[in-house]
């Protein structure tokens, strides 16, 4: 997603690398759950999150979207998966009734890393700490450390083709017939999210994923 901020803003101005120590760590969340209240829809999910969730909850894509755990929206011109705030409250629909995540082993992305965000520039990615969103004071961290990723070095590959792949994509949707837009849409929906990956683990997801980026790049040259 898109966003025009200013970084010195929101960030501590520095941009860190897997191997760095960052002040990441909020020791566990303990007493707190609010970003799991407050920033729910902007909780994008991508094929890796979609994988693990559907792996970890034994459903399908379509199952979550039904259960109104995820909804679609509408994403610099791309539809995409995000979790879905319930209606009473906002909150998360994985957040528990003790105030913690009861898909922690399967969190999405974007809860893995934050407080930190990513920072895309020149094909390339790095990481930022947002200093607005967490109020818990924090201590030193490794980003690899924090992000608590498996398959780092293959997963680091994963998000920034799926970043550059959307964003070309975006660009070039853009300037398509509606028709054509609303076609590739849920070309893309189908492929990534709603066809169930085979993959037991997610060495092998990333794989299959490669596999199917290789084909919607063929197809939609
Ligand atoms: S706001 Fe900070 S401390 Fe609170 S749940 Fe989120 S990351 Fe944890
Ligand atoms: S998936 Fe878990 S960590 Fe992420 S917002 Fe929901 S409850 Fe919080």
């Amino acid at each position: 997603m898109k966003r025009n901020v200013d970084l010195n803003e929101i960030t501590d101005g520095r941009f860190y690398g897997l191997n760095d120590l960052v002040r990441a760590d909020c020791r566990d969340c303990v007493g707190c759950s609010k970003c799991c209240r407050e920033m729910v829809d902007t909780i994008i999910l991508d094929p890796l999150d979609s994988f693990r969730l559907t792996r970890a909850l034994s459903c399908s894509f379509d199952e979550l979207l039904s259960r109104k755990e995820i909804e679609l929206n509408v994403v610099d011109g791309i539809i995409l998966p995000n979790l879905k705030p319930q209606e009473d409250d906002r909150r998360c629909p994985f957040l528990n009734d003790t105030g913690r995540c009861s898909i922690h082993a399967a969190r999405p992305g974007f809860c893995r890393m934050f407080p930190l965000g990513r920072y895309y520039s020149d094909r390339s990615f790095s990481y930022i700490l947002q200093t607005r969103e967490c109020p818990k004071v924090r201590s030193k961290i490794r980003v690899s450390k924090w992000i608590d990723t498996p398959e780092l070095q293959r997963n680091q590959k994963f998000v920034g083709d799926w970043h550059y792949y959307l964003e070309d994509l975006s660009v070039r949707l853009d300037k398509s017939a509606q028709e054509t837009q609303r076609q590739v849409q849920l070309f893309l929906l189908h492929s990534f999210y709603r066809t169930a990956y085979s993959a037991a683990e997610e060495a092998q997801f990333y794989e299959e994923f490669e596999e199917r980026l290789n084909r919607a790049r063929s197809l939609l040259v």
